[in-house]
């Protein structure tokens, strides 16, 4: 799905990401009054994410969030029926929403990659972050599991 998240959902950004959602976040955009906001989810067909329930019912698709915590707003996305599986091979960066590239293994790495490391490697075609399945990506689909499990019961 086409998300815009705004500004006071930040925590959740990264997971819908990981989740193969095209996902802007308003803060990086910079996107902070509200007729910019409804411009960009009319003019991209993107489902609004919000804590603003004024905001919400002002747009066309929107999804008003209850909670501050993190969990529990991806709890509530989850019974609005937006898919938190992450995708095998991960679309999006989880910095800049960019598009990921796989590295070759004869392309140099910077040194955050951890040396050992043998699965693939992503790059964003646009920061120039890499992403690998790690151990901060095994926490982050551990938590999307767990939230997939509470919803689903
Ligand atoms: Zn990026």
């Amino acid at each position: 799905m086409d998300l815009l998240v705004d500004t006071m959902c930040g925590g959740i950004v990264a997971y819908c990401r990981l989740c193969g959602h095209d996902t802007v976040f308003a803060a990086d955009e910079e996107l902070e009054a509200d007729d910019e906001i409804r411009a960009l989810v009319e003019a991209d067909n993107r489902t609004l994410i919000t804590r603003d329930r004024e905001l919400g019912h002002s747009v066309s698709d929107a999804l008003v969030l209850e909670h501050r915590d993190t969990q529990r707003q991806l709890e509530a996305i989850a019974v609005a029926g937006i898919d938190l599986t992450p995708t095998a091979v991960p679309r999006y960066c989880g910095r800049c929403n960019g598009s990921l590239e796989c590295v070759g293994d004869d392309q140099q790495l910077p040194d955050y990659v951890p040396a050992e490391f043998a699965g693939s490697i992503w790059r964003c075609v646009d920061c120039h972050q890499h992403f690998w399945k790690g151990s901060h990506w095994d926490r982050m689909t551990e938590t999307l599991e767990e939230i997939r499990q509470r919803v689903s019961e």
